[in-house]
């Protein structure tokens, strides 16, 4: 069930439909939001007063710029690049880096606005931004990879720094790209500020476990839903959308907890292995040759490979979206209630259309949303960012740990909140609401700015 959406609320997403015309996708995230924040302004009259949400729907600051670069053959490219810092009333704006040719400012706001309630729920010290650039990362050279990030930076560092805005990876960024970027930022600065970027290298500065933890955070984050309701994850059956950094490291903790991962995909179509899908060729195809998902069922010739259409269509007890926004819509919501599904969580970013998720709560079926499911991968950068401050460097048990607390924590608070607005299970409400206080509070405690 959803509340009303207020009528004060409602005038408001009119007001950011005005002044944002046309970024469809930040449209759907703050509805999103403010669909569900009518009882927290009954609850809390001040936050009205104070125009909180008209603040925090506005970000802070909004950057675009030209990224001129040569490729292979000497011809030069140009690129646009963005980083909107949305929200520093909780700490350093920290979100991270999308290199793909979809990339537009509504997209990057959309995530930006995300990050900031995702990064308040995980109750570490960081604020809400994100970056990106509609660069394709896909068929170039390690040294087209290098100029472009380069030519970025050039830029970038200048917004930058360890107490004030801190990107990390995303979709088409991964350690390589963060590798070049910080060396271009070092040279620059002539600073060797380790904080400044997170999901580096464990050779300079990254953190164990980072690579793992929004994958790894996701199943935590399932298990627990499972679990709220007298269930869990062993035996089950898994679909993952996506091959990347998301899904490889989703598919290992499910295995891990005794689920079995029967599929997977990427942009060109999808995989089905009965017998359970084998990480480590995923991980050859995917991480070191860097080819298409197709390329599995050439090594495991039991399996199938079927191109373009949905992996939802694959009947499972566990779906977890791990590619892309608007990726699972209405009719593949309908095809997994159908298909007798139980829990979905989002591993990417607003996977889920508006109509899917209103599909999955009418089903009673459990529905981690991406804010509380996938913010594992933050919360592990600020761990980083905590590591390089102070100069140390965790295991991987405790960094695990920690991980494991966080995530914990996470399902707890978006549970009990939802639970204390009278709509128990509702993890989008527990979430939005849990996240949006705490950035309220902030924000009203440190006055019009
Ligand atoms: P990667 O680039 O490593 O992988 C992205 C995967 O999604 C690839 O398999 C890619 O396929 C697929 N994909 C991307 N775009 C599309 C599309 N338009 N249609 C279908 N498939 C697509 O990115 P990540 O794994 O890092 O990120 C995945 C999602 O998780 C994103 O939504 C991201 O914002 C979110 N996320 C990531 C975090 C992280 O720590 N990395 C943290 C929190 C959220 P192909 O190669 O064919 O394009």
């Amino acid at each position: 069930m959803r509340f009303k959406f207020d009528e004060k609320l409602q005038s408001i997403f009119q007001e950011v439909l005005h002044r944002n015309p046309g970024e469809i996708e930040f449209h759907q995230a703050v509805r999103e939001v403010l669909e569900t924040l009518g009882p927290v302004l009954a609850k809390y009259p001040e936050f009205t007063d104070k125009k909180i949400i008209q603040r925090i729907c506005e970000p802070e600051r909004q950057i675009i710029f030209r990224v001129p670069w040569r490729d292979d053959n000497g011809e030069i490219q140009i690129n646009r690049a963005f980083r909107v810092e949305f929200n520093s009333a909780l700490g350093p704006y920290k979100g991270g880096l999308r290199f793909h040719p979809s990339v537009n400012l509504g997209i990057v706001k959309f995530l930006g606005f995300e990050q900031v309630f995702k990064n308040a729920l995980t109750g570490l010290p960081i604020g809400g931004g994100k970056g990106g650039s509609d660069f394709d990362p896909k068929g170039k050279t390690d040294s087209e990879i290098e100029s472009f990030c380069q030519s970025m930076m050039l830029e970038l560092y200048r917004h930058l720094g360890e107490y004030t805005d801190v990107p990390a990876g995303d979709i088409g960024v991964g350690c390589r790209e963060l590798g070049y970027l910080f060396g271009q930022y070092k040279r620059i600065t002539n600073r060797y500020e380790s904080g400044v970027l997170t999901g580096k290298g464990l050779g300079w500065g990254g953190s164990r476990a980072r690579k793992e933890a929004t994958g790894y955070g996701v199943v935590i984050f399932t298990q627990e839903m499972l679990r709220a309701r007298g269930d869990s994850l062993e035996g089950k059956k898994v679909v993952v959308s996506g091959s990347g950094n998301v899904a490889i490291y989703a598919i290992e903790k499910a295995h891990e907890l005794g689920a079995n991962v029967i599929a997977c995909s990427d942009s060109g179509g999808f995989i089905i292995d009965e017998a359970g899908i084998e990480l480590p060729l995923v991980q050859q195809i995917k991480e070191v040759e860097r080819r298409r998902i197709s390329a599995y069922v050439e090594l495991k010739k039991s399996s199938r490979y079927i191109e373009g259409s949905s992996v939802w269509s694959v009947p499972c007890d566990v779906a977890l979206p791990c590619a892309t926004q608007n990726e699972l819509t209405g009719r593949d919501a309908k095809i997994l209630v159908e298909n007798g599904c139980l829990a979905v969580a989002e591993g990417a970013n607003m996977p889920t259309t508006s109509e899917g998720i209103q599909i999955f709560q009418d089903a009673d079926i459990c529905f981690g949303p991406g804010k509380a499911a996938n913010a594992g991968g933050v919360a592990t950068s600020a761990l980083e960012m905590q590591q390089n401050a102070s100069r140390d460097s965790w295991s991987s048990e405790y960094t695990q740990k920690r991980l494991q607390e966080i995530m914990i924590d996470i399902h707890t608070s978006c549970y009990e909140t939802a639970g204390e607005f009278g709509e128990e299970g509702n993890y989008v409400l527990g979430a939005n609401v849990a996240g949006f206080i705490r950035v309220a509070r902030a924000m009203t405690a440190m006055g019009v700015i």
